[in-house]
């Protein structure tokens, strides 16, 4: 599902360096990530998701090889194909929670909003918790609220990779175990692929596979 060889990367004027000579998940894993702060993390998930793009080795996911496309057929096919719960949720302030769950489907003629789409983000919110506060806008949430309120938007369009960076970090315990089901419940249920950054370490156990960050900042060293 994602295969990258060769990556580089760094930040024009910084000296913040990001080398990853190989690093492949196969679809249905499910894989965390972990790693110090500053380590990356972020960087790669954006890399992942054509957010960020380098010239400097290959990026694939499935069979598109995502540094490779045009900005317009990048931003559709990430908005189509990937469920990105961001580090800071990336929230539209001036929309409900509800409006905000549907986002992808009103800014891609890639994705067809229609009743049972609707049902389903009913479905997630209620799953999440979250479901008497749809009318409200994020500003007047919890940090807890917005992150779920973000993983409902991700999963809503059942993608076949969910990019999720420290989805669980806001949260009581009872809620990240909630959150993790779905996630892996989506993964499941829609043969989607999971990389999920956490500082988690009790939730680590529940993945198949650890990728360790320390790996790619010295450069050295395969990551499997
Ligand atoms: P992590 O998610 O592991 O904490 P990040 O990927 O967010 O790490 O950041 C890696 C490094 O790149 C950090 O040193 C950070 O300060 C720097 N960085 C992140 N985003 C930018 C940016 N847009 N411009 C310049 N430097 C950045
Ligand atoms: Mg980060």
């Amino acid at each position: 599902m994602i295969r990258i060889e060769s990556l580089h990367f760094h930040y024009p004027g910084t000296d913040f360096q990001l080398a990853i000579p190989r690093l492949s998940v196969a679809a249905g894993e499910k894989v965390a990530v972990v790693g110090p702060s500053g380590s990356g993390k972020t960087t790669l998930l954006n890399l992942i998701g054509g957010i960020l793009t380098t010239g400097d080795g290959e990026v694939q996911v499935g069979e598109v090889r995502v540094n490779a496309l045009p900005d317009a057929d990048r931003r559709n096919f990430r908005i189509s194909t990937i469920g990105f719960v961001f580090q800071d949720f990336e929230l539209l302030d001036y929309l409900t929670v509800w409006d905000n769950i549907l986002h992808p489907y009103r800014i891609t003629g890639a994705l067809t909003l229609n009743g049972e789409v609707r049902d389903r983000a009913h479905g997630l919110a209620e799953q999440m918790g979250i479901a008497d506060k749809l009318r409200r806008r994020p500003g007047h949430l919890s940090q807890g609220e917005k992150q779920r309120t973000a993983i409902c938007r991700a999963l809503l369009t059942r993608p076949a990779l969910i990019l999720a960076d420290e989805a669980t970090g806001n949260l009581d315990p009872d809620n990240k175990i909630r959150i993790l089901d779905l996630l892996f419940r989506s993964v499941d249920e829609h043969g989607a692929t999971l990389l999920a950054v956490t500082h988690d370490h009790g939730l680590l156990q529940r993945f198949s596979r650890v990728v360790d960050f320390s790996a790619f900042r010295s450069g050295a060293g395969d990551a499997a």
